[in-house]
């Protein structure tokens, strides 16, 4: 079953996968390797524990993990995004972690309610605007952004996609589903432009002029900065006098049938050490989530801001919620 289990993962994947010895812990992960294999090989020489990592996509990893069951070689299930975390849980892969390192370590707010998943970085997904076109005096929140100032200026990666589902599903839990409906028609009628198909194609739209401002996950407005591709796009922190910026994360959580589990857990609670934090959160320009940790510079150039607290596990119980009212606003 192990040799069949292995070669339907080579069928399916695109991805690299070296060979499985049975002391390994295996992640499936939707992360980028790169952004990874440094982190895992300071894991590696610290503490003799080889890492073997699958990449892929996150719905087809937890599907196969769910299909696969006590057979799986997956130890740890790493993904971006607490609605993707959540419905990850909801499908049963994870086992939970009572782990004094992880409750001290990572912020309350920022693992599943019942352990089964930890958020290791940050991901803010905040306002941003073509500074030639719009003076940040006039921004204030994601619910303005649908105030008739903002008529033809706006342009907004599609609702598809889960990081803005978690952001209404944030609008839900602060404002109610009524008035968010409200909101979201607001941002539809004020649309410059068709939906996007990325963050970084909206951004370069703003850049180019054609929108005025967006929203928009930080990390991909850093990378262009960093690869000096733009030079017209200001940061605005959003909801600062309320409850602050959206903040989602990337995380990941034990599979219920590890093999491996104290070194899995062992390679978890390293993931919120101090070196891994700043490793981790450093490759994708993202925010550490414990605190005190040295931020990437073109990052800590922004500045602090406050953001909302909310408990992430939220952002995946309302998802079927927010899809429902986007369908409903016609934010396609
Ligand atoms: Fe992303």
């Amino acid at each position: 079953m192990k040799n069949y289990t292995y070669a339907l993962i080579l069928f399916l994947s695109s991805c690299t996968f070296e060979q499985v010895n049975d002391d390994d812990v295996v992640i499936y992960t939707s992360r980028q390797p790169q952004l990874i294999e440094n982190l895992l090989s300071v894991f590696t020489e610290e503490t003799g524990i080889n890492v073997t990592v699958l990449s892929g996509d996150a719905q087809q990893l937890m599907e196969r993990i769910a299909v696969e069951g006590k057979d799986t070689d997956a130890d740890i299930f790493m993904t971006v995004d607490a609605g993707v975390l959540w419905q990850a849980g909801d499908k049963g892969i994870f086992d939970s972690v009572e782990s004094e390192v992880l409750s001290e370590r990572i912020p309350e707010h920022l693992r599943d309610t019942d352990n089964q998943w930890f958020g290791f970085s940050k991901r803010a997904r905040t306002i941003v605007y073509s500074k030639a076109d719009i003076d940040p005096k006039d921004l204030s929140t994601y619910e303005a952004l649908a105030l008739k100032d903002f008529e033809n200026k706006l342009c907004l990666r599609t609702s598809k996609k889960v990081y803005n589902r978690s952001l209404i599903a944030s609008m839900i839990e602060a404002n109610g589903a009524e008035r968010t409906e409200r909101v979201v028609k607001g941002w539809v009628k004020n649309l410059a432009e068709p939906v996007f198909s990325s963050d970084t194609n909206v951004l370069k739209a703003v850049e180019a002029g054609n929108c005025k401002l967006t929203v928009v996950n930080t990390y991909y407005l850093a990378r262009l900065i960093e690869s000096n591709s733009v030079e017209n796009l200001g940061i605005f922190w959003a909801n600062q006098e309320d409850r602050g910026v959206h903040v989602n994360i990337s995380g990941a959580g034990l599979v219920k049938w590890s093999k491996n589990k104290d070194s899995s857990i062992q390679l978890l609670e390293w993931l919120s050490s101090d070196i891994a934090q700043d490793m981790y959160a450093r490759a994708n320009k993202e925010y550490p989530t414990v605190d005190g940790i040295a931020l990437h510079p073109v990052i800590e150039a922004w500045g602090d801001f406050k953001e909302d607290l909310i408990q992430v596990d939220k952002l995946g119980s309302m998802q079927s919620d927010a899809v429902f009212i986007a369908q409903k606003a016609g934010y396609n």
